[in-house]
């Protein structure tokens, strides 16, 4: 208690340049350390403590390109932070949102945000405002540290009430595919659109700011997914979609992710209430879901592991590639072609 307050007050006397919200961030990262062991299982990844001890110390020393906000509060009553980069010397005339970690067990897609705000805040991209969320299931994923700390093998996919976040939205839940009515198992949906405060935090991030691009960050399988997920027709921008996809495919150096509409994935699949739909459908913003890797399987032991399964055991080199993609797509954003045109 006292080592957190003695922390926490350091925190507050080392940012004098933060904002009322960076200073709280920082306040909060440093009572996060103080509170967790920085020796912990899986140690190539970040647990939620490291996460903020890494994100506060960019935001500290760059308090004009780096600014922490809260985007909301979850089921267990844990904030959502989020950070905005911008380079403060030159006007954005695009912006690009970037969230992680929706789905539990999933923890790549974290330290690929984490790799790219180090990147962005190391060398700022001109002309482009970000809102990268390092973490939206962070109920989930507190869970998940648990079980790593006890030693449990748990399959954990949804927030604290176990609803799956990936099929919380309001876009596209019902499907017409005859398929429905053999496989029900493929069309599952949460029990109504944006029950959950995860999924409503977003929605209400998403339609006060009107992104022109977003990337939500998913493990595995190697995918730039599109929109439609929910529908089997294409969507009217799908050229567009498959422009930004190959961007993105071509900035990376090793096995490049392709990209691909989602309900294409497989003839019966139909992904419904997803992310993607729910910011293209609601909003007209070019919204991706990234699969980062090909899953974290080595051996066959591995296959025992549901933390393995999603999470190979170095995540660096996924989180390298994951700066080139979302920096190739961040630049195409802000050259200002890539704009938001309202709900298609
Ligand atoms: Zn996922």
């Amino acid at each position: 208690m006292l080592l957190a307050l003695l922390t926490a007050t350091l925190a507050q006397a080392t940012c004098g340049a933060c904002s009322a919200e960076g200073r709280a961030y920082q306040v909060y990262a440093a009572e996060a350390r103080a509170a967790s062991a920085e020796d912990h299982p899986e140690n190539a990844y970040l647990f939620a403590a490291d996460v903020h001890e890494e994100l506060a110390t960019i935001s500290g020393e760059r308090p004009g390109v780096v600014r922490p906000f809260r985007v909301g509060t979850s089921g267990a009553d844990r904030p959502i932070w989020a950070l905005r980069l911008v380079d403060p010397a030159v006007p954005a005339r695009g912006t690009l949102l970037v969230f992680a970690n929706i789905h539990a067990l999933e923890w790549v897609p974290t330290e690929v945000a984490v790799a790219f705000a180090l990147d962005f805040a190391a060398a700022p991209i001109p002309g482009v405002e970000i809102v990268l969320i390092p973490s939206l299931n962070v109920d989930g994923r507190a869970l998940v540290e648990e079980d790593l700390r006890a030693g449990r093998n748990v399959y954990r996919r949804g927030n604290a009430a176990r609803v799956d976040l990936n099929r919380d939205f309001a876009v596209n839940r019902e499907s017409r595919a005859i398929w429905k009515a053999l496989i029900p198992g493929r069309y599952v949906v949460s029990p109504a659109p944006l029950s959950q405060p995860e999924s409503r935090a977003l929605d209400a991030l998403a339609d006060a700011e009107r992104f022109d691009a977003a990337v939500s960050l998913h493990a595995f399988g190697g995918f730039f997914y599109s929109p439609w997920a929910g529908r089997w027709e294409r969507p009217a921008d799908h050229a567009e979609f498959g422009r930004l996809g190959g961007l993105m495919q071509n900035a990376m150096v090793n096995h490049p992710y392709r990209p691909r509409q989602l309900s294409r994935w497989g003839f019966v699949f139909r992904g419904l209430g997803m992310e993607l739909d729910h910011l293209y459908g609601s909003y007209g913003t070019y919204a991706f879901l990234v699969e980062t890797t090909r899953s974290g399987v080595e051996t066959l032991a591995d296959l025992g592991s549901n933390f393995r399964i999603y999470n190979p055991r170095d995540p660096g080199p996924h989180a390298r590639e994951g700066v080139r993609y979302l920096r190739a797509l961040a630049t195409e954003v802000a050259s200002g072609r890539v704009q938001a045109r309202g709900a298609p």
